[in-house]
Protein backbone atom coordinates (compact mmCIF):
# COMPACT_ATOMS: atom_id res chain seq x y z
CA UNK A 1 0.00 0.00 0.00
CA UNK A 2 2.83 2.19 1.12
CA UNK A 3 3.92 1.94 -2.29
CA UNK A 4 0.93 1.98 -4.43
CA UNK A 5 0.85 5.45 -2.73
CA UNK A 6 4.06 6.52 -3.60
CA UNK A 7 3.78 5.76 -6.96
CA UNK A 8 0.69 7.20 -6.99
CA UNK A 9 1.66 10.94 -5.72
CA UNK A 10 4.80 10.85 -7.83
CA UNK A 11 2.60 10.49 -11.04
CA UNK A 12 0.89 14.15 -9.92
CA UNK A 13 1.27 17.72 -10.69
CA UNK A 14 -1.07 19.07 -8.12
CA UNK A 15 -4.21 18.07 -8.92
CA UNK A 16 -3.12 16.42 -12.51
CA UNK A 17 -1.59 13.53 -13.83
CA UNK A 18 -1.51 9.66 -12.78
CA UNK A 19 -2.42 7.13 -14.43
CA UNK A 20 -6.00 6.62 -15.92
CA UNK A 21 -5.41 3.55 -17.85
CA UNK A 22 -7.20 -0.08 -17.65
CA UNK A 23 -5.60 -2.38 -15.51
CA UNK A 24 -4.12 -4.28 -18.18
CA UNK A 25 -1.53 -1.68 -19.01
CA UNK A 26 -0.03 -0.69 -15.39
CA UNK A 27 2.33 -3.52 -15.70
CA UNK A 28 3.87 -1.97 -19.15
CA UNK A 29 4.12 1.53 -17.15
CA UNK A 30 5.45 0.34 -14.34
CA UNK A 31 8.13 -1.52 -15.92
CA UNK A 32 8.99 1.88 -18.27
CA UNK A 33 9.06 4.25 -14.21
CA UNK A 34 11.63 1.21 -12.81
CA UNK A 35 13.95 1.51 -16.08
CA UNK A 36 13.40 5.34 -16.97
CA UNK A 37 14.55 5.67 -13.10
CA UNK A 38 17.30 3.80 -13.55
CA UNK A 39 18.70 5.21 -17.08
CA UNK A 40 18.13 8.35 -15.65
CA UNK A 41 21.07 8.44 -12.76
CA UNK A 42 23.35 5.66 -15.25
CA UNK A 43 25.89 8.06 -16.70
CA UNK A 44 26.77 5.33 -19.40
CA UNK A 45 23.17 6.20 -20.73
CA UNK A 46 22.87 9.76 -19.97
CA UNK A 47 26.42 10.05 -22.20
CA UNK A 48 25.62 7.81 -25.02
CA UNK A 49 22.19 10.24 -24.95
CA UNK A 50 24.33 13.14 -25.54
CA UNK A 51 26.99 11.85 -28.14
CA UNK A 52 23.53 10.97 -29.87
CA UNK A 53 22.69 14.73 -29.68
CA UNK A 54 25.67 16.33 -30.39
CA UNK A 55 26.92 14.00 -33.57
CA UNK A 56 23.47 12.48 -35.00
CA UNK A 57 21.13 15.73 -34.10
CA UNK A 58 23.28 18.78 -34.30
CA UNK A 59 22.98 19.98 -30.47
CA UNK A 60 23.88 22.71 -28.93
CA UNK A 61 21.49 24.48 -31.06
CA UNK A 62 22.51 27.93 -31.23
CA UNK A 63 21.09 30.58 -29.29
CA UNK A 64 20.53 33.19 -31.64
CA UNK A 65 19.93 37.17 -31.17
CA UNK A 66 17.68 38.35 -33.86
CA UNK A 67 18.93 41.93 -34.24
CA UNK A 68 16.65 43.06 -36.95
CA UNK A 69 13.79 42.33 -35.28
CA UNK A 70 14.33 43.25 -32.21
CA UNK A 71 15.33 46.76 -34.04
CA UNK A 72 11.80 46.76 -35.50
CA UNK A 73 10.05 46.21 -32.73
CA UNK A 74 12.19 48.76 -30.52
CA UNK A 75 11.75 47.11 -27.14
CA UNK A 76 13.31 44.04 -25.67
CA UNK A 77 15.99 41.98 -26.90
CA UNK A 78 14.47 38.91 -28.68
CA UNK A 79 16.84 35.75 -29.26
CA UNK A 80 16.18 32.90 -30.66
CA UNK A 81 16.58 29.55 -29.44
CA UNK A 82 17.06 27.49 -32.79
CA UNK A 83 15.26 23.95 -32.50
CA UNK A 84 14.41 24.26 -35.85
CA UNK A 85 17.91 23.20 -36.50
CA UNK A 86 17.56 19.97 -35.05
CA UNK A 87 18.32 16.74 -36.93
CA UNK A 88 14.76 16.15 -38.51
CA UNK A 89 13.62 20.20 -38.34
CA UNK A 90 12.18 19.85 -35.12
CA UNK A 91 12.95 19.50 -30.99
CA UNK A 92 10.77 16.62 -31.42
CA UNK A 93 14.06 14.60 -32.07
CA UNK A 94 15.17 15.33 -28.56
CA UNK A 95 12.56 13.43 -27.01
CA UNK A 96 12.62 10.14 -29.55
CA UNK A 97 16.12 9.90 -29.93
CA UNK A 98 16.24 9.69 -25.50
CA UNK A 99 13.17 7.39 -25.81
CA UNK A 100 14.62 4.65 -28.56
CA UNK A 101 17.89 4.33 -26.76
CA UNK A 102 15.74 4.23 -23.57
CA UNK A 103 14.02 1.31 -25.20
CA UNK A 104 17.01 -0.55 -26.32
CA UNK A 105 18.38 -0.08 -22.97
CA UNK A 106 14.82 -2.54 -22.13
CA UNK A 107 15.74 -5.07 -24.23
CA UNK A 108 12.36 -3.95 -26.68
CA UNK A 109 12.72 -5.64 -30.07
CA UNK A 110 10.13 -3.10 -31.96
CA UNK A 111 9.04 0.74 -31.55
CA UNK A 112 5.52 1.48 -31.73
CA UNK A 113 3.75 5.26 -31.78
CA UNK A 114 0.99 7.02 -33.09
CA UNK A 115 0.37 10.12 -35.13
CA UNK A 116 -1.57 12.39 -35.93
CA UNK A 117 -0.09 14.82 -38.31
CA UNK A 118 2.96 12.53 -39.44
CA UNK A 119 5.98 14.64 -38.12
CA UNK A 120 6.28 11.88 -34.66
CA UNK A 121 5.86 9.49 -36.46
CA UNK A 122 8.37 10.66 -39.39
CA UNK A 123 10.39 11.55 -35.87
CA UNK A 124 10.16 8.09 -34.30
CA UNK A 125 10.97 6.41 -37.65
CA UNK A 126 14.18 8.64 -37.94
CA UNK A 127 15.73 7.44 -34.97
CA UNK A 128 14.66 3.30 -35.32
CA UNK A 129 16.39 3.27 -38.25
CA UNK A 130 19.53 4.99 -36.62
CA UNK A 131 19.19 1.96 -33.79
CA UNK A 132 18.21 -0.04 -35.77
CA UNK A 133 14.84 -1.00 -34.18
CA UNK A 134 12.02 -2.04 -36.72
CA UNK A 135 9.22 1.32 -36.68
CA UNK A 136 5.57 0.71 -36.53
CA UNK A 137 3.01 3.26 -36.51
CA UNK A 138 -0.51 3.66 -36.07
CA UNK A 139 -2.12 6.58 -38.20
CA UNK A 140 -5.76 7.29 -38.65
CA UNK A 141 -6.67 6.99 -41.87
CA UNK A 142 -8.05 10.46 -42.13
CA UNK A 143 -4.97 11.36 -41.26
CA UNK A 144 -3.10 9.31 -44.10
CA UNK A 145 -4.98 10.70 -47.06
CA UNK A 146 -4.44 14.48 -45.28
CA UNK A 147 -0.47 14.09 -44.53
CA UNK A 148 0.46 11.80 -47.45
CA UNK A 149 3.84 13.30 -47.52
CA UNK A 150 4.47 11.84 -44.04
CA UNK A 151 3.10 8.99 -44.92
CA UNK A 152 6.00 8.84 -47.38
CA UNK A 153 8.72 9.91 -45.61
CA UNK A 154 7.89 7.54 -42.91
CA UNK A 155 7.94 4.65 -45.45
CA UNK A 156 11.43 6.14 -46.97
CA UNK A 157 12.38 5.62 -43.42
CA UNK A 158 11.68 1.72 -43.11
CA UNK A 159 8.51 2.08 -41.05
CA UNK A 160 5.75 0.28 -41.52
CA UNK A 161 2.21 2.42 -40.96
CA UNK A 162 -0.89 1.24 -39.92
CA UNK A 163 -3.69 2.59 -41.25
CA UNK A 164 -6.70 2.88 -38.26
CA UNK A 165 -10.10 3.18 -39.87
CA UNK A 166 -12.17 3.22 -36.74
CA UNK A 167 -13.77 5.96 -35.25
CA UNK A 168 -13.15 9.19 -36.50
CA UNK A 169 -10.00 8.11 -38.64
CA UNK A 170 -7.93 10.30 -36.72
CA UNK A 171 -5.36 10.84 -33.80
CA UNK A 172 -7.35 9.66 -30.80
CA UNK A 173 -8.55 5.87 -32.71
CA UNK A 174 -4.15 5.75 -33.69
CA UNK A 175 -3.63 6.49 -30.01
CA UNK A 176 -6.39 3.30 -29.22
CA UNK A 177 -4.85 1.19 -31.93
CA UNK A 178 -1.19 1.64 -30.40
CA UNK A 179 -2.48 1.03 -27.02
CA UNK A 180 -4.14 -2.08 -28.04
CA UNK A 181 -0.38 -3.56 -29.78
CA UNK A 182 1.53 -2.22 -26.71
CA UNK A 183 -0.78 -4.27 -24.01
CA UNK A 184 -0.64 -7.34 -27.07
CA UNK A 185 2.88 -7.42 -27.07
CA UNK A 186 4.38 -5.89 -24.23
CA UNK A 187 6.99 -8.24 -23.76
CA UNK A 188 9.48 -7.12 -27.07
CA UNK A 189 7.49 -3.82 -27.35
CA UNK A 190 8.15 -0.10 -26.45
CA UNK A 191 5.61 2.89 -26.91
CA UNK A 192 7.06 6.02 -27.96
CA UNK A 193 4.76 8.69 -27.23
CA UNK A 194 5.24 12.26 -28.81
CA UNK A 195 4.24 14.98 -26.08
CA UNK A 196 4.81 15.92 -22.20
CA UNK A 197 0.97 14.22 -22.54
CA UNK A 198 -0.33 10.54 -21.54
CA UNK A 199 -0.36 8.16 -17.97
CA UNK A 200 2.68 8.59 -15.50
CA UNK A 201 5.84 8.20 -16.41
CA UNK A 202 5.26 9.55 -19.62
CA UNK A 203 5.11 13.65 -19.70
CA UNK A 204 8.39 13.00 -16.92
CA UNK A 205 9.97 11.23 -19.65
CA UNK A 206 9.57 13.36 -22.21
CA UNK A 207 9.59 16.68 -19.93
CA UNK A 208 13.31 15.59 -18.94
CA UNK A 209 14.38 14.69 -22.59
CA UNK A 210 13.37 17.90 -23.91
CA UNK A 211 14.85 19.72 -21.01
CA UNK A 212 18.05 19.93 -22.99
CA UNK A 213 16.18 23.16 -24.50
CA UNK A 214 16.12 25.15 -21.25
CA UNK A 215 19.37 23.64 -19.75
CA UNK A 216 20.78 25.34 -23.19
CA UNK A 217 19.16 28.34 -22.78
CA UNK A 218 20.21 28.96 -19.32
CA UNK A 219 24.14 28.04 -19.95
CA UNK A 220 24.32 29.89 -23.15
CA UNK A 221 22.48 33.20 -21.66
CA UNK A 222 24.81 33.66 -18.52
CA UNK A 223 27.91 32.92 -21.55
CA UNK A 224 26.52 35.44 -23.64
CA UNK A 225 24.79 38.02 -21.57
CA UNK A 226 26.31 37.40 -18.11
CA UNK A 227 22.38 36.32 -16.70
CA UNK A 228 19.60 34.68 -17.26
CA UNK A 229 16.72 35.89 -19.80
CA UNK A 230 13.24 37.98 -18.23
CA UNK A 231 10.87 35.91 -20.45
CA UNK A 232 10.83 32.39 -22.43
CA UNK A 233 8.05 31.99 -25.04
CA UNK A 234 7.21 28.78 -26.15
CA UNK A 235 4.30 27.55 -28.00
CA UNK A 236 2.29 24.58 -26.70
CA UNK A 237 0.13 21.31 -28.25
CA UNK A 238 0.63 18.82 -26.12
CA UNK A 239 3.17 20.58 -24.50
CA UNK A 240 7.00 19.21 -24.90
CA UNK A 241 8.89 21.92 -26.49
CA UNK A 242 7.14 24.13 -23.57
CA UNK A 243 8.02 21.81 -20.65
CA UNK A 244 11.48 21.28 -22.34
CA UNK A 245 11.76 25.20 -22.41
CA UNK A 246 10.06 25.93 -18.83
CA UNK A 247 11.28 22.90 -17.09
CA UNK A 248 15.35 24.52 -15.77
CA UNK A 249 13.70 27.56 -14.71
CA UNK A 250 10.61 26.48 -12.36
CA UNK A 251 12.91 28.14 -9.47
CA UNK A 252 13.90 31.21 -10.96
CA UNK A 253 10.88 32.69 -9.76
CA UNK A 254 12.44 36.12 -12.00
CA UNK A 255 11.94 34.34 -15.10
CA UNK A 256 8.54 34.89 -16.13
CA UNK A 257 7.27 31.69 -18.65
CA UNK A 258 4.78 32.25 -21.28
CA UNK A 259 2.99 29.57 -23.17
CA UNK A 260 1.53 30.20 -26.87
CA UNK A 261 -1.81 28.52 -27.82
CA UNK A 262 -3.71 27.73 -31.05
CA UNK A 263 -6.35 30.54 -30.63
CA UNK A 264 -7.86 29.37 -34.42
CA UNK A 265 -10.30 31.17 -35.39
CA UNK A 266 -11.63 32.30 -32.24
CA UNK A 267 -13.02 31.64 -28.90
CA UNK A 268 -15.94 29.53 -30.02
CA UNK A 269 -16.51 25.13 -29.86
CA UNK A 270 -14.30 23.67 -32.32
CA UNK A 271 -12.75 26.86 -33.69
CA UNK A 272 -9.62 26.98 -31.66
CA UNK A 273 -7.07 24.06 -29.49
CA UNK A 274 -6.17 26.11 -26.58
CA UNK A 275 -6.73 23.42 -23.62
CA UNK A 276 -5.61 26.20 -20.95
CA UNK A 277 -7.16 29.00 -22.02
CA UNK A 278 -10.68 27.65 -22.73
CA UNK A 279 -10.88 24.26 -21.46
CA UNK A 280 -11.65 22.52 -18.12
CA UNK A 281 -10.22 19.77 -16.17
CA UNK A 282 -11.51 16.77 -17.07
CA UNK A 283 -9.03 12.87 -17.84
CA UNK A 284 -7.92 12.46 -21.63
CA UNK A 285 -5.41 9.93 -22.72
CA UNK A 286 -4.60 8.45 -19.18
CA UNK A 287 -4.31 11.71 -17.74
CA UNK A 288 -6.39 14.28 -15.73
CA UNK A 289 -5.64 17.54 -17.04
CA UNK A 290 -7.46 20.61 -18.96
CA UNK A 291 -9.27 19.52 -21.87
CA UNK A 292 -11.60 20.97 -24.24
CA UNK A 293 -14.79 19.25 -23.47
CA UNK A 294 -18.07 20.42 -23.63
CA UNK A 295 -21.13 20.48 -20.86
CA UNK A 296 -21.24 16.27 -21.33
CA UNK A 297 -17.71 15.86 -21.04
CA UNK A 298 -17.42 14.74 -24.26
CA UNK A 299 -14.01 15.70 -26.13
CA UNK A 300 -14.63 18.72 -28.37
CA UNK A 301 -13.38 19.00 -32.58
CA UNK A 302 -10.31 21.73 -32.83
CA UNK A 303 -9.16 23.68 -35.27
CA UNK A 304 -5.33 24.84 -35.61
CA UNK A 305 -3.76 26.21 -39.21
CA UNK A 306 -0.50 24.47 -37.47
CA UNK A 307 -1.24 20.68 -37.74
CA UNK A 308 0.78 20.23 -34.47
CA UNK A 309 -0.95 22.63 -32.04
CA UNK A 310 -4.02 21.13 -33.21
CA UNK A 311 -4.93 18.92 -29.72
CA UNK A 312 -7.91 18.74 -27.37
CA UNK A 313 -5.71 18.24 -24.39
CA UNK A 314 -2.47 19.39 -22.81
CA UNK A 315 0.41 18.25 -20.70
CA UNK A 316 -0.27 17.58 -16.93
CA UNK A 317 2.52 19.68 -15.60
CA UNK A 318 1.42 22.96 -17.68
CA UNK A 319 -2.23 22.78 -16.60
CA UNK A 320 -0.26 22.76 -12.91
CA UNK A 321 1.87 25.93 -13.65
CA UNK A 322 -0.83 27.38 -15.12
CA UNK A 323 -2.98 26.95 -12.02
CA UNK A 324 -0.18 28.05 -9.58
CA UNK A 325 0.47 30.94 -11.93
CA UNK A 326 4.07 30.11 -12.43
CA UNK A 327 3.28 30.19 -16.34
CA UNK A 328 0.96 32.18 -18.56
CA UNK A 329 -1.04 31.06 -21.78
CA UNK A 330 -2.23 33.16 -24.34
CA UNK A 331 -4.23 32.23 -27.29
CA UNK A 332 -2.71 33.37 -30.21
CA UNK A 333 -5.10 33.03 -33.73
CA UNK A 334 -4.58 31.39 -37.25
CA UNK A 335 -3.68 35.31 -38.40
CA UNK A 336 -1.49 36.18 -35.76
CA UNK A 337 0.43 33.06 -36.07
CA UNK A 338 0.81 34.32 -39.75
CA UNK A 339 1.90 37.59 -38.90
CA UNK A 340 4.39 36.39 -36.66
CA UNK A 341 5.54 33.87 -39.61
CA UNK A 342 6.32 36.63 -41.71
CA UNK A 343 7.85 38.62 -39.25
CA UNK A 344 10.21 36.00 -38.66
CA UNK A 345 10.84 35.21 -42.73
CA UNK A 346 11.08 39.12 -43.68
CA UNK A 347 13.43 40.48 -40.57
CA UNK A 348 15.78 37.40 -40.06
CA UNK A 349 15.10 34.86 -43.00
CA UNK A 350 13.99 31.96 -41.27
CA UNK A 351 11.00 30.45 -42.47
CA UNK A 352 9.78 28.65 -38.45
CA UNK A 353 6.67 26.00 -38.41
CA UNK A 354 3.29 27.75 -37.98
CA UNK A 355 3.72 26.11 -34.28
CA UNK A 356 6.11 28.40 -32.73
CA UNK A 357 5.12 31.57 -35.06
CA UNK A 358 2.38 31.45 -32.60
CA UNK A 359 5.35 31.96 -30.13
CA UNK A 360 6.78 34.78 -32.04
CA UNK A 361 3.49 36.79 -32.24
CA UNK A 362 3.18 36.60 -28.83
CA UNK A 363 6.69 37.63 -27.96
CA UNK A 364 6.68 40.85 -30.27
CA UNK A 365 3.61 42.08 -28.69
CA UNK A 366 5.40 41.53 -25.39
CA UNK A 367 8.93 42.62 -26.68
CA UNK A 368 7.10 46.35 -27.14
CA UNK A 369 5.72 47.08 -24.26
CA UNK A 370 9.55 45.88 -22.54
CA UNK A 371 13.01 47.99 -21.99
CA UNK A 372 15.83 47.66 -24.14
CA UNK A 373 17.89 46.06 -21.60
CA UNK A 374 15.31 42.92 -21.15
CA UNK A 375 15.79 39.91 -23.00
CA UNK A 376 12.93 37.40 -24.23
CA UNK A 377 13.96 34.44 -25.56
CA UNK A 378 11.58 32.62 -28.06
CA UNK A 379 12.02 28.89 -28.73
CA UNK A 380 11.77 28.30 -32.37
CA UNK A 381 10.34 24.27 -32.26
CA UNK A 382 10.97 23.73 -36.14
CA UNK A 383 11.21 24.57 -38.92
CA UNK A 384 8.66 25.66 -41.98
CA UNK A 385 9.26 23.84 -44.78
CA UNK A 386 6.19 21.62 -43.92
CA UNK A 387 3.86 24.16 -43.84
CA UNK A 388 4.65 26.06 -47.35
CA UNK A 389 1.43 24.99 -48.84
CA UNK A 390 -0.70 25.79 -45.59
CA UNK A 391 1.02 29.52 -45.83
CA UNK A 392 0.45 29.55 -49.83
CA UNK A 393 -3.45 28.44 -48.90
CA UNK A 394 -3.86 31.03 -46.35
CA UNK A 395 -2.69 34.62 -48.10
CA UNK A 396 -4.03 32.87 -51.48
CA UNK A 397 -1.05 32.22 -53.36
CA UNK A 398 -1.63 29.01 -55.98
CA UNK A 399 1.97 27.13 -56.24
C1 LIG B 1 4.79 18.64 -32.73
C2 LIG B 1 5.21 20.05 -32.76
C3 LIG B 1 4.77 20.99 -31.81
C4 LIG B 1 3.75 20.66 -30.73
O1 LIG B 1 4.17 19.75 -29.80
P1 LIG B 1 4.55 20.14 -28.28
O2 LIG B 1 4.54 18.83 -27.60
O3 LIG B 1 3.52 21.09 -27.78
O4 LIG B 1 5.90 20.77 -28.34
C5 LIG B 1 5.27 22.28 -31.85
N1 LIG B 1 6.14 22.65 -32.81
C6 LIG B 1 6.58 21.80 -33.75
C7 LIG B 1 7.54 22.29 -34.77
C8 LIG B 1 6.13 20.48 -33.76
O5 LIG B 1 6.57 19.64 -34.72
Amino acid sequence: MVDAYVVRKRGYFGQFGGQYVPETLMPALHELEAAYDEAKVDPAFQEELESYYRHYGGRPTPLYFARRLTDHIGGAQIYLKREDLCHGGAHKFNNVMGQALLARRMGKKRLIAETGAGQHGVATAMVGAVLGLPVEVYMGAADIQRQSLNVFRMRLLGATVHRVEQGSQTLKDAINEALRDWVTNVENTYYLLGSVVGPHPYPTIVRDFQSVIGREIRQQSLQRNGRLPDLLVACVGGGSNAMGTFATFLDEERVELLGAEAGGRGAGPGEHSASLTWGRVGVLHGARSYVLQDADGQVLDTHSISAGLDYPGVGPQLSALKDTKRASFVAVTDEQALEGFHALATYEGILPALEPAHAVFVAMQRAREMRRDEVIVITISGRGDKDMATVADAIGVKL
